[in-house]
Formats: structure tokens, sequence, C-alpha cells
């Protein structure tokens, strides 16, 4: 199973893919996940990107292209894409790498959320700094604050998860990343789903859809 999961920031694309990559053994491909790294481990590409992420700004489509064509050689299994391709030429790009590898997609999910609900969702994010997993202070709080349930460790806010930058991550979203799902939505490979509804719900809609398919 090999797809896409498009969405602005905060529409739960992430927590989704997690629980998608356990479900059906996937490889998780989150460009921002891989960004994130290269800047903790301090390396070139980290550096280039992040001055582009703090802004909340796209990183050029060449890196970005870069990255993916590293992650699918040799990858030749499954896999879901988490916060890429996020403009047009990203999108061409992809198509020109899987079809060097002979590869297809099978679906582009797109997540809809309103703005408000992502701003309220992103606002009161916090994450592990060791496990990676999300919390969020109104919904999903810990038990103990600033601290992991699962392993302990200290949670942290992302940078750009203040409201000057999730405003300027949704107009990006709007401009550069809309035209992908009209992309897909032209070759019949896009699905729509209500990303409002809670996480348990949301994810049930993905995995019947996928059932409905397979
Ligand atoms: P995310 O974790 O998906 O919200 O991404 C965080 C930030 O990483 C974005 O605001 C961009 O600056 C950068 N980024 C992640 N994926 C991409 C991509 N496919 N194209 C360009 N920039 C990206």
């Amino acid at each position: 199973m090999r797809m896409i999961f498009l969405g602005p920031p905060g529409s739960g694309k992430g927590t989704q893919a997690k629980k998608l990559v356990e479900k059906y053994g996937l490889a998780h491909i989150a460009t921002g996940d891989i960004l994130r790294k290269a800047i903790t481990d301090k390396t070139g590409l980290g550096l280039n990107a992040k001055k582009f992420m703090d802004a909340g700004e796209l990183v050029p489509d060449e890196i970005i292209l870069g990255i993916i064509k590293e992650e699918l050689t040799g990858a030749g299994g499954g896999f879901i894409f988490d916060g890429f391709p996020r403009t047009l030429a990203q999108a061409e790009g992809l198509d020109g790498i899987l079809s060097e590898l002979g590869l297809n997609l099978d679906y582009v999910i797109s997540l809809k959320v309103a703005d408000d609900a992502i701003i309220d969702r992103l606002v009161s994010r916090r994450l592990c700094k060791n496990c990676g997993f999300e919390f969020n202070l109104k919904t999903r709080p810990p038990k103990v604050e600033g601290i992991c349930d699962r392993c302990g460790s200290e949670l942290f806010q992302r940078p750009d998860d203040t409201v000057e930058v999730i405003d300027n991550r949704l107009s990006v979203y709007r401009e550069k990343t809309e035209p992908v799902e009209d992309y897909y939505r032209k070759k019949r490979i896009l699905v729509e789903i209500d990303g409002g509804k809670g996480f348990d719900k949301v994810f049930g809609s993905i995995t019947e859809m996928v059932g409905a398919r397979e």
C-alpha cells in the first residue's frame, strides 16, 4: 500500500499516519520529521532548512525531492508520505521518481479541518523530546505537567507552533499545497476525509475506505 497524506498543519495527518503505519506495517516518510532530525543533528541539510521552517515557509523543492529519492531507493514495500508533496513541482517530481522505480500510488488522502480548530489544536500541542508522542493540553494532557506519560522525558512546544507562524503555514498551505489536491483529484486518486471528528472516528473512516478498496 502506497499513500500520501495531505492536509493543513494540525489536521492530524502525522498522528493518523503513525497509527496506519503500525496497522499495515508501512514505512512512515514524514519530511518535517526528517528535517527536524537534521536540525537536531546539526547537519548541512538541517542548517539549510532551519530558517525556512522557523518562518513557516517551505524548504526548496530540490532539497525535498533529494530526501525523497534517498528514502525511496531500496524501500520497495508500502509507505505513507506525511507532509509531502507540498507543491506542484514536488508532486510532479514524485511522479518521475516513482516511474523510475516502477512504483504506483494507491491513495491520496486529504484531511479536512476548519482553520479555527487547527489553530486551537496547534497552540496547545506538546511533543515528547525523546519518543515524539503527541499530547494536547486541552484534549490529551499528560498526567504530570511537562512530562511524557510513555517514557518520562520532557515535553516541548515546536517553535513553529505559535499563532503568527501557524497563520503563515496555513496561507502557504492554501497557496502552494491546495493545487496539489487538484492535481490528484484530476488523476482520480484523491479521497477527502473529514478530519474534524476526533481521532478514532477519523481513523475508522480511513481504514474503512482502505478496506473497501482492497
Ligand atoms: P511539518 O512537520 O509537516 O508540519 O513540517 C514542518 C516544516 O518543515 C514546514 O513548515 C516546512 O518548513 C518544512 N517542510 C516539511 N515538509 C516539507 C515539504 N514537503 N516541502 C517543503 N517544506 C517542508
